[in-house]
């Protein structure tokens, strides 16, 4: 049972040899009861799981891997051997945070395996567009920034995983929406396949408040906080009054010692703007909901959905530190097996 195995706690940038392949776990593929045994086909690399890496001294919505052991997330499997009533030998789903980085996991709190009903769409769908990530632009982008028709909309790491969705979902909304990427490929992406009304790789801009004023010359209603940082800062100073900043992630600040510091914070005042964090978690209940009006778009083409698939499960480590680079052209995934 071949695993992904952090070998110390990291500090500052995440590495390839931060984490080894081990190739001498053996696992029993019986599930006792009240569990079950799964075999993992795709594996999610989210940018949370760099916080995992530190040691948490602090409580925090997630604990810290432990040195020696897999790393563990999110991922579609299917079920080998079942001690749990609800699933059966052969069921595919997807494990909410609770698969480990191996070929093969025992899942101790099965209730977290969401049984896969729609088997016409890519599997791999399950960790992007149809999994947490897809909850995270949708729940972030509807019930956090309550976009109106009209509004003008900003997204950061625009091309990625949830990005690449609150963009689509701001122009099925008929929003105004401009998003920004590292590089050329990724701006060309958000134009011309997501249908983003502008874009800008934000590596070349020297001034990133000239830029979004170039984008924005009246200001910006709705922000989806990808980022964090200095590209933070420059947002707030370009906000409309009465706008909403949905706080989903800062990538820029999770191999940071410091955060780095926000010098338009003030701005949030004056201009009564709604910042606010959410975790995906918080709206696990409208996932069927969800799903009933994403597979139509999906199916319908009115949605596309960009994935980086990286084959074989030695290939994980490179996959997740690529996204602190933006290696990842879309949602990162790790194909482990395909059936
Ligand atoms: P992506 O697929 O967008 O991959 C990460 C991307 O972030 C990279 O490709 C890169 O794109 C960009 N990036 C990396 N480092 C930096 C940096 N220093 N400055 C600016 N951009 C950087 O990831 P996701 O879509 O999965 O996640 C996007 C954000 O959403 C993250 O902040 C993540 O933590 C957050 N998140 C929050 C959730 C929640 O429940 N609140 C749930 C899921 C995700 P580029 O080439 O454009 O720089």
């Amino acid at each position: 049972n071949k695993q992904v195995v952090l070998k110390d706690y990291v500090s500052g940038m995440p590495k390839e040899s931060d984490m080894c392949i081990n190739t001498e776990s053996k696992i029993k593929l019986k599930a006792p009861d009240n569990a079950v045994v799964v075999k993992n086909l795709y594996l999610s690399c989210d940018p949370y799981m760099r916080s995992r890496m530190r040691k948490l001294d602090s409580p925090s919505f997630v604990d810290s891997f432990k040195p020696g052991s897999p790393l563990s997330g999110y991922g579609v499997a299917k079920v080998v051997s079942s001690g749990y009533p609800n699933l059966k030998e052969g069921d595919l789903v997807l494990a909410w945070g609770t698969t480990g980085w191996e070929q093969y996991s025992l899942i101790t709190a099965p209730e977290t395996l969401l049984k896969i009903q729609h088997t016409d769409v890519p599997l791999s769908y399950y960790t992007g567009i149809l999994g947490m990530p897809g909850m995270t632009a949708y729940a972030g982008f509807y019930e956090v920034c309550t976009p109106q028709k009209g509004e003008r909309v900003f997204v950061s790491a625009a091309s990625g995983a949830v990005g690449q969705l609150v963009g689509q979902f701001a122009k099925l909304s008929d929003c105004y929406v401009v998003g920004s990427a590292g590089s050329e490929q990724k701006v060309d992406l958000l134009k011309n396949k997501f249908g983003f009304d502008a874009a800008f790789n934000y590596k070349e801009e020297p001034d990133l408040d000239a830029a979004l004023k170039r984008h924005f010359p009246e200001g910006i209603d709705i922000y989806f906080e990808n980022v964090g940082g200095k590209m933070l800062d420059a947002v707030l100073a370009n906000m409309r009054v009465h706008g909403r900043i949905a706080v989903c992630g800062m990538i820029s600040q999770y191999n940071l010692e410091q955060p780095e510091g926000i010098h338009n914070l003030m701005s949030i005042i004056g201009k009564r703007v709604r910042m606010q964090g959410f975790l995906a978690g918080d709206f696990l209940h409208l996932y069927p909901k969800y799903l009933m009006t994403v597979l139509p778009y999906i199916k319908e083409n009115k949605i596309v959905y960009v994935e980086d698939i990286a084959e074989g499960i030695e290939s994980g480590p490179a996959a997740l530190v690529g996204l602190f680079t933006g290696r990842n052209v879309g949602k990162q995934v790790v194909c482990v097996a395909k059936e």
